[in-house]
């Protein structure tokens, strides 16, 4: 077999760097990719029950980069979805992000207005200084107990470590909100697939230049297709043989259940923030999608230390030893690396895809 690009991954950056190089480059690429189907993390399906699921966990996609949606519209149609979250924590339901309201029903008291709201938090917030953590950047804005109830034990479930001991980019990523919106995201754009992410990543592939190889680790194959370049999206430390080390990554055990009943929850998203409930997120497919139907298939997230990478746990260690590897990926010629797992970042959808077209204008520059 032969090809210019050799793409290792059929996620979102080794599928957006396919479909520029065959429609744009007008080369050919060959895609290896382990798992048995494409789409990478972001993979939808109907499940056994006839109910439209996202096989590993909710993908909710939402960005103020015009250019990402004009790109993606060119494989689906859209539609509006306005994601919203509530926190169980102590046998009640909660906003989060923290707003106007969280912060009335915990302490029990009527803030009328974001004058009020911020007078109250600047009385229980902690001044941290320099915010080094994900602790301190917390603390800072909402105080201890806010912080305990609703991060603390959450964080510790999901990363297996205390804030204290992670990046402020992880909690950081959840904003403070001094009004009543309880919206999960505020950005300009907040839409989902059409027809789910399957059916876009079949059209960002449908090109005769692209070849998918599906069910097949690279490095048993590698060496039997000719190629000018590779690009890489799977996890770096595996392509090195772990010659440094093992670079962490946080992995999740997803157990879905069907229940026959209409509605399991109040909200798609439930957060369980207390600590004796082992899983963290439960996700109501139903209510992403709006489908009708009298069951329901929910997703229960179990984190743990397993094989299967989905996050990269971002601390100082960590980034030290992921740069050890990315300098020894840099001395390789003709060697490409993209994505969350090969940059060993914790990108959302629309900056994997901004990324992939960045790494593809530097691959035309470069030629
Ligand atoms: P991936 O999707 O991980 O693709 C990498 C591909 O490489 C995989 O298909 C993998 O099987 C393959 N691969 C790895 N190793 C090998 C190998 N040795 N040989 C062959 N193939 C290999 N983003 C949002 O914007 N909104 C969200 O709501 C959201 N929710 C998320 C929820 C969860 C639980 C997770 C884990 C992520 C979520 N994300 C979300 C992030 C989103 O999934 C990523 O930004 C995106 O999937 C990254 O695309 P990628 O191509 O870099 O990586
Ligand atoms: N987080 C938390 N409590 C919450 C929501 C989030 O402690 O109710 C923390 C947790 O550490 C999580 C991080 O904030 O991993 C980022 O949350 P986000 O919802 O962005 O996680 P993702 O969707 O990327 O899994």
């Amino acid at each position: 077999m032969k090809c210019d690009f050799l793409i290792v991954g059929a996620g979102f950056s080794g599928s957006v760097l396919a479909e520029r190089i065959a429609n744009d480059l007008k080369k050919d690429v060959i895609i290896i990719e382990k798992r048995n189907h494409i789409g990478g993390n972001c993979y939808d399906e109907f499940d056994e029950h006839g109910i439209f699921i996202h096989r590993y966990g909710p993908h909710l996609f939402h960005t103020n980069n015009k250019e990402i949606v004009d790109y993606l519209s060119q494989f689906t149609n859209w539609y509006e979805y306005q994601h919203r979250v509530l926190a169980y924590s102590k046998g009640e339901y909660y906003p989060i992000p923290i707003n106007k309201e969280t912060i009335n029903r915990v302490y029990k008291i009527n803030l009328r207005n974001e004058e009020e709201v911020k007078a109250f938090l600047d009385n229980i917030r902690e001044k941290r200084f320099p915010i080094k953590n994900s602790e301190d950047i917390i603390v800072n804005q909402l105080g201890l107990e806010l912080f305990e109830r609703f991060f603390k034990y959450f964080t510790y479930k999901q990363w297996n470590y205390y804030p204290q001991d992670l990046s402020p980019s992880v909690c950081g990523r959840i904003p403070v909100r001094y009004d009543s919106d309880d919206r999960y995201f505020q950005d300009k754009f907040q839409i989902l697939p059409e027809d789910g992410f399957t059916k876009m990543f079949e059209k960002i592939l449908n090109n005769n230049r692209i070849s998918l190889i599906l069910g097949h680790d690279f490095k048993k194959i590698i060496n039997s297709i000719n190629h000018k370049y590779l690009i890489y999206t799977g996890p770096i430390d595996y392509f090195f043989d772990y010659k440094f080390g093992k670079l962490p990554y946080r992995s999740i055990e997803f157990r879905f259940q069907n229940f026959k009943l209409e509605s399991y929850q109040p909200a798609p998203v439930v957060n369980y923030v207390d600590k004796e409930v082992p899983y963290t997120r439960a996700t109501e497919y139903k209510k992403i999608t709006g489908q009708k139907s009298n069951s329901t298939t929910v997703s229960f997230e179990y984190p743990n230390s397993g094989e299967e990478p989905y996050y990269p746990i971002l601390n100082d260690v960590n980034f030290a030893l992921f740069k050890k590897y990315e300098s020894e990926a840099k001395k390789c010629r003709n060697l490409i690396l993209c994505g969350r797992l090969a940059e060993y970042r914790y990108y959302n959808m629309d900056q994997v895809v901004a990324r992939a077209l960045h790494t593809y204008k530097t691959i035309i520059n470069h030629l």
